[in-house]
């Protein structure tokens, strides 16, 4: 039993880690165990263009150029107009992450039969959502490793990289905060300490 108050699952987690961690990779991990995986970053995407709401309020707040013709995103308008105005970046995100909650309370109401949920995203501590979530896990890895998953995964230069690494949150303050880390350097196996998790979830909520 769980004080969480809610009549779905015993408890919604958090999963969370700087690019490059393997927040994706160890969830899919998670995937394999039957546990539901909520991706709010591919999500939120979605929801740009699938949210009438959203839609409306993106025009409303960008103009009709924020769409194509055939009401696709138009990400490289909108790239240019928030990334040049961190007060355009936010009210940007002030509009997408109360749908992507809203989104995320449905998806969470048909998971009834799992005994745990996890929501994997980029800036689970950053947006406030950690406080709503029961549990965080953070996957973990040194700064060099990550750069070069991203440098082969992405083919972007070390610099791009860096720049995102510096406007996410610092991996010491993750750790810090985490509920349970998952160390993804290559000194422990990945796969038993995901395992050991989620055994202990499986306890807690049964
Ligand atoms: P992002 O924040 O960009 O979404 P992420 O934290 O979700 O990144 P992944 O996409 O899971 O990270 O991993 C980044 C890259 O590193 C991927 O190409 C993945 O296959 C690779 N990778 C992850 N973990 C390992 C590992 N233990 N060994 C080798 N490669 C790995």
């Amino acid at each position: 039993a769980s004080d969480w108050s809610s009549d779905v699952c015993s408890s919604d987690l958090g999963i969370t880690g700087g690019i490059g961690s393997g927040k994706s990779t160890v969830a899919r991990i998670f995937s394999t165990l039957n546990i539901p995986v909520y991706d709010a970053d591919s999500h939120a995407k979605n929801l740009m263009t699938t949210d009438k709401i959203l839609v409306a309020e993106i025009i409303r707040e960008f103009g009709t150029l924020s769409y194509q013709s055939d009401g696709a995103l138009d990400r490289k308008f909108l790239a240019e107009v928030v990334f040049n105005d961190p007060g355009k970046l936010s009210r940007l995100n002030s509009l997408v992450h109360p749908r992507v909650d809203l989104d995320f309370e449905h998806w969470v109401s048909r998971q009834a039969s799992a005994p745990y949920i996890l929501k994997e995203a980029a800036l689970l501590f950053n947006s406030g959502a950690s406080k709503k979530l029961n549990k965080i896990i953070v996957v973990a890895a040194p700064t060099e490793v990550r750069i070069e998953r991203i440098r082969r995964r992405d083919g972007r230069t070390d610099d791009q990289i860096k720049k995102i690494i510096n406007q996410q949150m610092d991996q010491q303050e993750m750790e810090h905060r985490a509920d349970y880390i998952i160390r993804n350097d290559g000194s422990e196996l990945v796969i038993p300490q995901v395992l050991r998790i989620h055994q202990t979830l499986i306890n807690l909520a049964s």
